[in-house]
């Protein structure tokens, strides 16, 4: 069975997974590959260790890293289609902003961020089998076109900023689920929220605060639909 270990960094969660094999879910923001070594080895792992890194999704917070780290160690990296342009060019590209606490946050989340071309498109890829780890993949686009979400044998669901935790980016109430303040297409979040509530994990990870059970997200989901 695989274990779920999050790993908080600045402004956003990576995770590792931890099972017949080890999967880093998600690098950070640009710098934030010490930290992410650092956490590794609390666990007793190297970056030799991992047979993927994949991503929720294309968003500097998320991809900031991966540059840094395939440096050190040629891990293979994963990203779905839908966000390829913006690990191309090492920028989110245009970004929907929700509130206007989201337009004062905006230049934090926003930060250009080395290009890494990812190895393997998750669009390719309903299960993690060919990387040794029992989990599948699910696409969950409205974030970003290119959202993806990872079922784990454990009932753990990681889901990346389908949603978020509690407010200021997680600071506070981390475990109440809200909208993420960026949001591309919120008729396809919506059906993504569906899908993640289909799947009926017993814990949702996310990409800031979190994380949540099944039922705090289906009441919140009730009331905002
Ligand atoms: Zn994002
Ligand atoms: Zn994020």
């Amino acid at each position: 069975m695989s274990r779920v270990h999050r790993i908080p960094l600045s402004i956003s969660n990576a995770y590792l997974i931890e099972g017949a094999a080890n999967i880093l879910v998600d690098t950070g923001s640009p710098g934030e590959g010490k930290k992410i070594i650092k956490a590794l080895e609390r666990q007793g792992l190297q970056l030799s260790d991992l047979s993927l890194i994949l991503h929720t999704h294309g968003h500097s917070d998320h991809y900031g890293s991966t540059h840094e780290l395939v440096k050190l160690h040629p891990v293979p990296t994963m990203l779905h289609s839908g966000d390829l342009h913006m690990a191309l060019s090492g920028s989110n590209g245009p970004i929907a902003t929700t509130t206007f606490f989201s337009r004062l946050l905006r230049p934090l989340v926003d930060k250009p961020f080395q290009p890494h071309k990812p190895e393997h498109l998750a669009d390719n890829f309903s299960d993690l089998s060919e990387f040794g780890l029992n989990a599948m993949l699910h696409h969950t686009p409205g974030h970003s076109e290119g959202s993806i979400s990872i079922t784990l044998d454990s009932g753990d669901i990681i889901m990346g900023d389908i949603l978020m935790g509690g407010m200021m980016g997680g600071a506070f109430l981390p475990t109440r689920p809200g909208y993420h303040y960026f949001i591309e297409d919120r008729e396809k979040l919506h059906r993504s929220i569906e899908t993640i509530l289909q799947l009926r994990g017993d814990r949702y990870w996310v990409g800031h605060g979190g994380p949540f059970t099944y039922s705090a997200i289906a009441r919140w989901y009730e009331k905002v639909i």
